[in-house]
């Protein structure tokens, strides 16, 4: 009983994966990233799984990392885009929550709170992505205050994020470091740069503060073979079963408005498995999905809880038989170049509804 489409989590890949980004980091510290529930594969899983290996983990906000102290995680929790409103301070000097903080508004928050215990942070410096932090000639004053501030860990942080780390070619990456650097000399800080592609193809990127997320789950950041890259192991199997089999006719067509039109008598096999389930609406016809171990295409629109692929010259098909969606042999990093997207998005869209099965 049940139907059969079921994301496996390979908790063993996610250590591969910390390993190698934790080695390539070392003597400098990794801390495991697990936002938005882990990049859909299980934040409270992942992080008990990488709470022995790694120093700390980071995520988004602090509703999040609060799920992970109510489940009993200890290890302290680095809230990316520090706090929202002024009393998430208090919150997070009393759970151990590290604050990585981005303006002015933040920085004074801090310095209002009244606690008992120090608050940990971070100070986050644009240096070109023009998203978040602080100004680079705001930072040494803005060192200074925090420094200043009674209940603030003297060990303060220096963080940046990179806005094109991805790609390999480009200079805006070296430029980001230089200036991170630039802007914190004379401070003896300690500094963090890198996310997955800094740590993986950025060697000036690593700092004694390290911060990798998608790479733990085993897809590439990159869109061009890299050596480390090669690496990262798939964390995640999306699989299903087929349910259905028919033969059709030349001319006849499939699916939601008709999109995909048999040239030729044609064996269409039914998959539970859809855009409800976290597979993406927009993949198109001829997107690969594994039958059998073997590359059929996709025809007809993605619905909400099947797909239809195209399995004539797959020998015999039968209901029951096993699907790959995406995992180690087809990447969900290909699917999603496919559905016009990256292996990012369609792994943190995936929906409560698909069971979460972990092994390992
Ligand atoms: C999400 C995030 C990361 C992790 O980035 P990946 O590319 O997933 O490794 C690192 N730092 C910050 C500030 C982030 O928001």
């Amino acid at each position: 009983m049940a139907r059969p489409a079921k994301a496996i989590v390979n908790l063993e890949a996610v250590r591969h994966n910390y390993r190698l980004a934790a080695s390539l980091c070392a003597p400098g510290l990794a801390l495991a990233v697990v936002k938005a529930n882990a990049y859909g594969h299980g934040a409270v899983a992942v992080a008990k799984t990488l709470e022995p290996l790694a120093p700390a983990l980071g995520v988004a906000c602090i509703e999040e990392a609060q799920e992970l102290r109510a489940a009993g995680i200890v290890a302290p929790i680095l809230l990316l885009e520090g706090i929202f409103t002024a009393d998430e301070v208090a919150i997070a000097a009393d759970q151990q929550f590290w604050l990585m903080l981005e303006n002015d508004q933040q920085l004074s928050a801090v310095e209002n709170a009244e606690l008992i215990q120090p608050v940990k942070v971070w100070l986050k410096v644009d240096t070109g992505m023009h998203r978040l932090g602080l100004q680079v000639e705001q930072l040494k004053n803005s060192y200074a205050r925090m420094q200043a501030c009674q209940h603030v860990d003297s060990d303060i942080v220096i963080a940046t994020h990179f806005a094109c780390g991805d790609e390999l070619d480009n200079d805006c990456s070296a430029r980001q470091i230089a200036c991170l650097k630039q802007a914190a000399e004379g401070l003896n800080a300690p500094l963090s740069l890198a996310n997955s592609p800094g740590i993986l193809g950025w060697p000036d990127a690593r700092a004694e503060w390290n911060r990798p997320g998608f790479m733990l789950y085993g897809n590439t950041p990159f869109d061009v073979p890299q050596e480390q890259a090669e690496k990262l192991k798939p964390v995640m199997t999306l699989q299903s079963a087929v349910i259905s089999v028919r033969d059709i006719t030349a001319g006849e067509s499939v699916g939601y408005a008709a999109k995909w039109t048999a040239s030729r008598p044609s064996k269409i096999a039914t998959i539970a498995m859809g855009y409800g389930d976290g597979y993406p609406r927009h993949a198109p016809n001829g997107t690969p999905v594994l039958v059998n171990g073997q590359r059929v295409p996709l025809v007809g629109r993605v619905s909400m809880d099947m797909i239809t692929v195209d399995v004539t010259d797959l020998g015999s098909v039968a209901i029951g038989d096993e699907v790959i969606l995406w995992g180690e042999e087809l990447t969900a990093n290909e699917i999603a170049a496919h559905a016009g997207t990256i292996g990012y998005e369609v792994l943190t869209r995936m929906p409560m509804r698909t069971p979460r099965i972990y092994i390992n």
